[in-house]
């Protein structure tokens, strides 16, 4: 595996390009493949911030890229391709979302993941929503992902 551990100095919490803090030139197929199958890295097209049309109240979404389906309809098409996005290790995400969780408790709100059709990251996602997010056990955390295939 190739991919880049993220850099130490972080861009501050709220920058457009907080996820983008590990960009790569090309990646290769392999490491991609290997990056899918272990789950350890999502590849980020980018993140908005406060939305409140993403899901139920105030939202963090992440747009994941990688899309096989090439819908005529789609707005999203520059995130069809897994490698227009940034690789970001799982830590990193966690971290990230982590810092955030607290503002969207209070505004009744969670994280959302789109894309790109996210569910080609699933191992991914499944790192990114432990159990506990899922069941219930922190009621007002919705975490929520939006995919042609859900
Ligand atoms: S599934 Fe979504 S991202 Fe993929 S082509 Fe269709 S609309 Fe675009």
């Amino acid at each position: 595996m190739k991919l880049t551990a993220p850099a130490q100095d972080a861009l501050p919490i709220g920058s457009p390009f907080d996820f983008r803090i590990s960009k790569v030139g090309k990646v290769d197929e392999t490491d991609i493949q290997s990056a899918l199958e272990s789950g350890e890295w999502g590849f980020f097209h980018s993140f908005t911030t406060g939305t409140a049309v993403d899901g139920p109240g105030v939202r963090l979404v992440a747009w994941l890229t990688g899309c096989q389906f090439r819908c005529a309809f789609c707005h999203n098409p520059d995130t069809w391709k897994l490698t227009n996005g940034t690789p970001v290790r799982i830590e990193r995400a966690l971290e990230v979302v982590k810092q955030y969780k607290h503002g969207l408790q209070v505004m009744k709100g969670g994280l959302t993941i789109s894309g790109g059709e996210p569910l080609m990251q699933y191992r991914f996602l499944a790192k990114l929503f432990p159990p506990s997010s899922r069941r219930g056990s922190i009621p007002r955390w919705k975490p929520m992902v939006t995919s042609a295939t859900a």
